[in-house]
């Protein structure tokens, strides 16, 4: 029995970014002991690099919003493949959870009368992302932050204890969730500093982990991304839907190399920066996708006008869903138009003063002048896509957050899926971890209140946690000699793989020849080893977190090559169009039996694949859509239903 410092708790919630620290206050709110255990410091998740701004629907600066308009480009933006349920809900409780945010401290920037000033992104009809110039996401988590901050020291006054009722554990790792039979018992942690493996047993896991982006090469994603929330669901026993569905941001910066990735945020085209190729053209007129024709501008003129008189003219290109402009840079790129370092123009300085861009875009000033000597108010950015975000992610229910099949499991933020389809609008994300994150703390408190005998943790499965995560010190040599594998070697080979072969344009052969070095790779992880010991080990780190960027990778493949069809963030060059009767088709993956033993070769596939039918979009919703437009998504017999 391994000997480990163990505590209880009603609700663990693993992460803490919007998601995780918006569902904390809400279990924590809900009378649940909570705890909240993150990889990073306290206040540097994922959530901070936000920048652009949250969507809700509050009509402050265009009267004509409301939540079903948000609902209708929500889905639109998904193409028609989120789970409606949540996009509803999402759609209505946003601007309750914007106004929640100011009165407990957030300081957005206002309009003229006072009101919360609102941007134009990317596939939303009206201006609705309220905003902090281009730091919002840091706003967002100081103002959590300080809410916690809030409810600790009530609970001193009340219990003489800070940490009574809500506890921070910053810069621990969870490796395994812990279960008794099917339903959740705890986690197990290492502490990143000293090595330490603790235990927190709970009968409530919020999985709240954020994305998997650093599983590619270019990314914006930061250290976080391991997809580690994914495999901990998988590895509980929960389905991941619709993986292969992940968002190339169209403009990260593509020079210096040592900033590749790095996101340019999408304001910079809702503030009226346009893209142009080597010859100067505004390219995005002539990559209007038939479904959107009706909604974008004809002519730059229109465009341009559109910025002053929304009402009467149509938005400009450069504003399509994120999946299209993408796409569409890449076929410029790969057309020999692109910028001297393989991106296209983006270019601000033509639409605003310098002092102007300074104020509202005060990161990207920065960003540019800083890693690349390019100024912004003056010239154009090189821009070119990037891995930004997974729509795929641990399957849910719509209402509660919990995962199907393994009870006290729930799951909230960029590791759920279903919310966003097949691509995600920007400034979607930070309203759906509040939505979700709230709605995941209520039904993890509830459901620990209602339980009338707490789970106990299995000692076999602590055993086999610490072994697992010990196995790098102890990592045997190749057969043949040499040393053991290099974690790092290992992770540049896979971002590698991912970048070529399952990237933002895909192909059969690609992905199978993927399929195949991901089983490699698997094998060379199994032997990854690491000296030293276990206080403050990076290397320790990456080799344990390539377990789970492997199983993501994996998941993400095998869904790109069953979807035979091009949907949002998935584009397959064999199968160019959207098709109808994959609209319906949900994705899911489980991993086999087979693969929880650690003697199973593992060059094998460890996931098995399934296909599911979509619950039919409710009536009153599909209503909100006309006829002509719903005909260019919905299967035939969707529409006769
Ligand atoms: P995160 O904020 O990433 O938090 C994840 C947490 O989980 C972290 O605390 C991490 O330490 C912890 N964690 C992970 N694994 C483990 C583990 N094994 N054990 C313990 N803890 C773990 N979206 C918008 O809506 N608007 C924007 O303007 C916007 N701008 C963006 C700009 C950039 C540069 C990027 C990269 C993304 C942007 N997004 C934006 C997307 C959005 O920021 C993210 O989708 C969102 O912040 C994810 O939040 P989260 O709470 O799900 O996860």
């Amino acid at each position: 029995m391994t000997q480990l410092e163990r505590e209880q708790w009603d609700v663990v919630v693993v992460g803490a970014g919007g998601a995780g620290l918006r569902a904390a206050i809400e279990a924590r709110e809900r009378g649940a002991r909570t705890a909240v255990i993150c990889k990073s410091l306290f206040g540097k998740a994922h959530t901070v690099m936000a920048e652009g701004g949250i969507a809700a629907s509050m009509g402050n600066v265009n009267s004509g919003d409301n939540w079903q308009v948000h609902f209708r480009d929500t889905m639109r933006g998904g193409k028609f493949l989120n789970q409606w349920r949540m996009a509803e809900l999402h759609a209505q409780e946003a601007p309750d959870r914007v106004w929640e945010l100011e009165t407990w401290g957030a300081l957005f920037d206002r309009t003229a009368d006072g009101k919360i000033s609102q941007r134009n992104f990317g596939g939303h009809e009206y201006p609705r992302l309220a905003h902090v110039g281009d730091r919002t996401g840091l706003e967002l988590i100081r103002t959590l932050q300080q809410k916690i901050v809030a409810l600790q020291q009530e609970d001193f006054r009340e219990f003489g204890d800070y940490e009574a009722r809500l506890k921070v554990f910053q810069e621990c790792t969870v490796t395994s969730v812990l279960k008794e039979g099917e339903r959740v018992s705890g986690t197990f942690c290492y502490e990143r500093e000293s090595g330490r493996f603790f235990v927190l047993e709970a009968p409530a896991v919020v999985l709240a982990t954020g994305g998997i982006g650093k599983s590619f090469k270019v990314t914006s994603n930061s250290w976080e991304y391991t997809g580690d929330g994914h495999a901990l669901a998988l590895l509980a026993g929960a389905p991941l839907l619709n993986m292969e569905f992940v968002q190339f941001h169209p403009t990260g910066m593509v020079w210096p190399p040592s900033v590749k990735g790095i996101l340019v945020t999408e304001s910079v085209r809702g503030d009226g920066g346009v893209l142009r190729n080597s010859d100067g053209k505004r390219f995005m007129f002539d990559y209007i996708p038939d479904v959107f024709k009706e909604k974008y501008a004809e002519s730059e003129a229109e465009g341009d006008r559109w910025y002053e008189d929304p009402d009467n003219n149509r938005r400009p290109p450069e504003l399509l869903p994120r999946d299209e402009v993408a796409r569409a840079i890449n076929s410029e790129v790969k057309a020999g138009r692109g910028s001297p370092h393989g991106g296209v123009f983006l270019d601000v300085s033509t639409r605003m003063t310098a002092d102007v861009i300074q104020r509202r875009l005060p990161s990207m000033y920065h960003q540019f002048k800083e890693l690349a000597d390019v100024d912004i108010t003056a010239e154009a950015m090189e821009v070119g896509p990037t891995c930004h975000y997974v729509m795929g992610g641990i399957a849910v229910d719509s209402d509660s957050a919990a995962t199907p099949g393994v009870p006290g499991l729930y799951a909230a933020g960029e590791v759920a899926g279903g919310m966003h389809g097949s691509n995600r609008l920007g400034g979607n994300s930070l309203s759906d971890l509040l939505v979700f994150g709230r709605r995941a703390g209520l039904h993890a408190a509830e459901y620990a209140a209602a339980l009338t005998t707490r789970p106990v943790l299995d000692e076999g499965q602590i055993d086999a946690a610490a072994t697992e995560a010990l196995r790098p010190f102890g990592a045997e040599a190749p057969e043949g000699g040499g040393a053991p594998e290099n974690p790092y070697s290992v992770h540049q080979e896979l971002q590698q793989t991912m970048n070529d072969l399952v990237g933002i344009i895909r192909r059969e052969g690609e992905m199978e020849q993927a399929l195949q070095r991901l089983g490699e790779l698997r094998s060379r992880a199994a032997r990854a080893g690491v000296e030293g010991h276990r206080q403050f080990n990076p290397g320790w780190h990456l080799a344990i977190d390539l377990r789970n960027m492997l199983l993501v990778s994996e998941c993400i493949a095998l869904s790109a090559l069953e979807r035979t069809e091009s949907r949002g963030g998935h584009t397959r060059e064999d199968w160019p169009g959207m098709a109808l009767d994959w609209r319906p088709v949900n994705l899911h993956c489980r991993l086999n039996d087979s693969a929880r033993d650690p003697a199973t070769d593992p060059t094998l596939a460890r996931i098995s694949l399934s296909r599911k039918t979509t619950e039919p979009i409710r009536p009153d919703l599909l209503a909100l859509f006309e006829k002509e437009e719903l005909v260019k998504y919905l299967a035939e017999e969707e529409l006769h239903e």
